[in-house]
């Protein structure tokens, strides 16, 4: 087992790691920026040890204090949670490098998949169902630029190589705004990504997002653990995950759960990982792998009693998978509510300090979360502060849970989405289920003509 392992984050996904570390006997090094000195689980790890000033550039972008703090904990192992570093190829090359194990896929797996042009080539090959694009860089020639949308046909998105957080698309409808965009979208991209590499996809107008998780040890096992239905979303940023998702048959959750899994022995895929697809008209279409933890794991780990970050620290301590497909069980549903620092109305992030805090609970409800009374939120990172788990044995009860859990929910001094989310769970169409990706935002414009006396 490993020994040692450094958590390169913060917040609630690195009091998930250290928890998952501990559970294991490894111990654990914390480290924070300056203004995160009073983080839960700077307190609960073994060694804590500063690694630079607020600006997450400064700290857990900082990959030289980074791996400084490593050799001088005498960590084994650094895990990069989600965000910040976790799909960042350079630096799991260099924790590699300096002879620390990097919990994850390879650098050159991250590299591939980072590319999403490239991601998507391999993923055709491996038999992976994509969406129909230009299957390559656009170039400057406007006349071939043409010609591909035509082929594939409006409304068409333009999307940056290197993209990622929802940030670097653009959609097009008509012909006369296609050379404009792409241009726009290159320079967005070049000073976003360091990457002006774009490419075309056809926008599909009403899909799902529906993503597989999967875990390979990297020596010839992967498997798959279902899927997660994350279409309640603003801004391409989700709000409200679940698994499984509505409407997905036994038969289909097998066929593409497959098609996942080959294609992760087919690139030597390591750790957790999860592929994104577009569900439309009962077809699956790939957008991209993440290759890390994601925030929305627990609603997999409710309906199949696994601990992905356990398996995360298995295989990285070179374990091979002890799971198999067989032994795989999906039982009852889970529903996850993203809490973020945020006005209810106008998203605005909220930060200040969390006067009081009280978790709820009950039967089948999951509080991961690093506030507590008197926590103090820093303007400097990502406004979400917890997440709200609920699982039943079936969609209904889980819903019927997380709403209790939601009233029972106090976090005072500070405003939160919480409003949000209980409209969410009392609303007709998400109750229904398998609403798509635009369905949030419609209601919410909805709401606010309401407010203001259009509706
Ligand atoms: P990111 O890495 O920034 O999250 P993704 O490729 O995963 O980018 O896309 C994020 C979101 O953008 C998707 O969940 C979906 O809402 C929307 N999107 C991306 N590609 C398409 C497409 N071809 N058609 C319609 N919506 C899309």
């Amino acid at each position: 087992m490993l020994e040692k392992v450094l958590i390169a984050n913060r917040g609630e996904i690195a009091l998930r790691v250290l928890r998952a570390c501990h559970a294991l006997g490894i111990r654990t090094v914390a480290v924070h920026s300056t203004v995160d000195r009073n983080l839960k689980h700077v307190g609960m790890a073994d060694e804590s040890i500063c690694i630079g000033p607020g600006p997450a550039a400064e700290s857990y972008l900082n990959v030289p204090a980074l791996i400084a703090a490593a050799e001088v904990t005498d960590a084994q192992a650094i895990h990069p949670g989600y965000g910040f570093l976790s799909e960042n190829a350079d630096f799991a090359e260099r924790v590699e490098q300096s002879g620390f194990i990097f919990i994850g896929p390879t650098a050159g797996v991250i590299r591939l998949m980072g590319d999403k042009v490239e991601a998507i080539r391999a993923m055709k090959a491996a038999g992976v169902p994509c969406v129909p694009g230009s299957g390559g860089p656009l170039g400057e020639d406007t006349a071939e630029n043409l010609r591909i949308a035509r082929e594939i046909g409006y409304p068409v998105i333009i999307k940056a190589a290197g993209g990622g957080g929802g940030r670097g698309m653009r959609v097009v409808f008509t012909e006369a705004h296609l050379g404009n965009a792409i241009a726009m979208t290159k320079t967005e991209a070049r000073a976003a990504f360091g990457n002006d590499q774009v490419y075309m996809e056809k926008f599909l107008e009403n899909p799902r997002h529906v993503e597989i998780q999967v875990l390979a040890d990297g020596q010839g096992s992967a498997i798959h653990l279902g899927e997660r239905d994350c279409s309640m979303q603003r801004r391409h940023q989700k709000v409200v995950e679940e698994a499984p998702a509505p409407g997905i048959t036994a038969e289909q959750r097998a066929e593409i759960g497959k098609v996942c899994v080959d294609a992760c022995l087919r690139i030597g895929y390591r750790g957790a990982g999860t592929f994104e697809f577009l569900y439309e008209n009962g077809r699956f279409y790939f957008i991209e792998m993440n290759t890390r933890i994601q925030v929305e794991h627990p609603v997999t780990e409710m309906i199949t009693g696994i601990d992905l970050v356990r398996e995360q620290l298995l295989i990285a301590a070179g374990h091979r998978l002890s799971i198999r497909q067989e032994d795989v069980r999906f039982t009852g549903h889970a529903i996850e509510c993203r809490i973020n620092a945020e006005d209810p109305d106008t998203f605005m992030p909220s930060p200040g300090t969390v006067k009081t805090f009280e978790a709820p609970g009950g039967p089948g409800i999951r509080v991961d979360t690093h506030i507590y009374d008197g926590y103090r939120i820093p303007p400097n990172y990502d406004s979400m502060i917890g997440k709200l788990i609920a699982h039943g044995v079936d969609r209904d009860t889980a819903i019927a849970r997380m709403r209790i859990a939601l009233s029972e929910l106090v976090v005072d001094g500070i405003k939160t989405n919480v409003p949000l989310q209980q409209r969410i769970m009392a609303d007709g169409g998400f109750r229904a289920g398998g609403q798509n990706i635009h369905y949030l935002e419609k209601r919410i414009a909805e709401s606010k003509e309401k407010a203001i006396g259009l509706g």
